[in-house]
């Protein structure tokens, strides 16, 4: 699969001087791409904020690539993990809290690695 992270107030915060990551960012994108998944930044401020992001924060080996958020991708979302609820019902995917104050407590993107499991797996999903 290929999983698609927003980047702006999905995995960043950059509302103050410094750039935040959000809690467990590292740890979910190794988590996803250890499932056997594809790992995507793209963003609506553009490629090069994504890679500026990766590079920053050292995430190279678990991003497969960067791309600049276009309403007709060249590379197709199979689920989507954005603070944006739009995106996310237009793909599938995960919708989580906007990350607007760095927060060391924010658990958000952990629901990705339960999320991933489950369409891998989903026997798990039934109740
Ligand atoms: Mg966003």
């Amino acid at each position: 699969m290929k999983v698609f992270f927003d980047v702006d107030l999905t995995l960043l915060n950059s509302s103050g001087a410094e750039w935040v990551l959000r809690p467990g960012a590292g740890e979910v994108l190794a988590g996803v791409v250890r499932l056997g998944h594809d790992v995507y930044l793209w963003s609506a401020t553009g490629q090069q904020h994504a890679q500026r992001v990766v590079e920053t924060f050292g995430l190279q080996r678990w991003v497969t690539d960067c791309l600049e958020k276009d309403s007709n991708p060249t590379v197709r979302p199979d689920l989507v993990v954005d603070d944006d609820s739009f995106l996310v019902e237009k793909y599938s995917g995960v919708c989580v809290r906007p990350y607007r104050e760095p927060d060391p407590a924010d658990r958000e993107l952990y629901r990705v690695l339960e999320a991933v499991t489950g369409w891998d797996h989903p026997a798990r999903m039934a109740p």
